[in-house]
């Protein structure tokens, strides 16, 4: 065994605690941190012919990389829709690494049942009827009222082409789908194959279709009803906000990450289907030595990838931790400060709000010159007090606040709301 590696592996404990240390120390100080740095150019290094084992490569970390990460896991990172790790999700993404299991197949490991458990556990906590399993279908066209850009990536990756994608449009002052241009796009098809993809959550917004009468759509024409409810689905904790979510439960497919909302680490996404023959039409592996499908097939046969780390694990953890009742906590909570935020800003003369603060993100800009909102984003990312990711709305340059993260609290608000009020002048 080379020397490196056989001394790290007898120091192997000792190396988990440095590395533990660090961890620690990075997250005791991550609200307090610069929250996004602006990435430094650094001189490249040129790959190490002797390796300098795992103590002299967390030092080279610490000196050259960890300077410059951005306090992402943190309570004022409000960009994209980023949630943290909560502590059992953190305990489960390392125990992941280390127990390194194929997740893949349930032949050798009960981990396979582990995710399954987890699935259940996601299905009963956003109140989906019991369908399960992981999607996809010829010449297809594709509506929406207004897709995330994944969509058209994924049309791309599946080969349909971004070009089957159709926007129908939205309601006026809406980001959600106009239900009787959506009905009108579907008569013009003509019982051509077609899916819709519906809106539970709209990045800029928070925005939510009418997922019942999209369903009930269904009874005159065929499509498959996919819903994108990528953090919006965690409305189903708010007793005032469930309402939003309705409808879920009758999409033929679901996705949704739990890296935003549950707070678990990247990556982590869930798709819930009605058809899982499909799936497992679509993503079987079959070769002799991995057996028959049966009735419970291994998670193998229903995701693009063949092997696959335990992701279920650290959700598992977050699940078993703090339960519905911790989750729907965080939910309420990140719902309660969008709102102050949203209520300060109203208050502020130089900024105006761009839509109602309707779930957890707050799209706003300046009241007199929208066009210079980049800087102001610019100028509180400077101040690492917060993160805030530009965007449009409506033709109109925006910022958003997106609330996310377990360890939000109102005081994080109020300086993030001061940041925003010095940079705008
Ligand atoms: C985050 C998100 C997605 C998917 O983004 P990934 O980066 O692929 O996880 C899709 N739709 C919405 C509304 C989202 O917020």
């Amino acid at each position: 065994m080379d020397q490196r590696l056989s001394d790290d592996l007898a120091d192997l404990p000792v190396l988990l605690h440095e590395a533990r240390e660090r961890a620690a120390r990075f997250l005791a100080g991550v609200g307090e941190r610069p929250v996004g740095p602006p990435p430094a150019p650094r001189e490249p290094v040129p790959l190490p012919e002797r390796g300098q084992g795992t103590r002299g490569a967390l030092e080279a970390f610490e000196r050259r990389w960890e300077p410059g990460l951005s306090a992402s896991p943190g309570p004022r990172y409000l960009g994209f829709v980023t949630g943290g790790s909560t502590p059992a999700a953190l305990a489960g993404d390392w125990l992941t690494s280390a127990y390194d299991q194929n997740a893949a197949s349930g032949g050798d490991s009960s981990a396979a049942d582990l995710e399954r458990e987890t699935v259940t556990w996601l299905r009963d906590l956003l109140g989906l009827p019991a369908e399960q399993g992981l999607a996809a279908l010829g010449p297809v066209r594709v509506l929406s009222g207004t897709p995330h850009s994944s969509v058209g990536k994924a049309l791309s990756v599946l080969g349909l082409g971004r070009s089957a994608l159709r926007r129908v449009g939205a309601l006026p002052g809406r980001e959600a789908v106009d239900v009787e241009r959506l009905e009108a796009a579907l008569r013009e098809l003509d019982g051509e194959p077609a899916i819709v993809v519906a809106n539970a959550g709209t990045v800029n917004t928070a925005d939510f279709d009418d997922l019942r009468a999209v369903a009930a759509l269904r009874e005159r024409y065929p499509f498959w009803l996919h819903v994108d409810a990528a953090f919006g689905a965690f409305a189903a904790l708010s007793p005032e906000h469930a309402h939003l979510v309705d409808g879920l439960g009758a999409a033929d497919s679901i996705c949704l990450d739990l890296h935003k909302w549950l707070n678990v680490p990247y990556d982590s996404a869930v798709q819930f289907t009605r058809r899982r023959d499909l799936q497992a039409r679509v993503f079987r592996n079959s070769a002799a030595y991995l057996g028959p499908l049966g009735d419970r097939p291994d998670y193998l046969h229903l995701t693009p990838e063949n092997s696959r780390r335990l992701r279920a694990l650290p959700a598992w953890f977050t699940l078993a931790a703090y339960g519905r009742e911790g989750h729907a906590e965080i939910v309420r909570r990140d719902i309660a400060l969008a709102a102050r935020l949203g209520e300060r800003l109203a208050a502020m003369p130089a900024y105006r709000l761009l839509a109602p603060v309707r779930l957890n993100v707050v799209c706003f800009t300046l009241a007199s010159a929208p066009e210079h909102i980049a800087e102001v984003a610019r100028a509180v990312a400077e101040t690492g007090e917060a993160l805030l990711t530009t965007t449009e709305y409506a033709g109109v340059p925006a910022l958003r606040a997106a609330f996310s993260n377990w360890r939000t609290t109102e005081a994080d608000v109020d300086r993030v709301a001061k940041a925003l009020e010095r940079a705008a002048g």
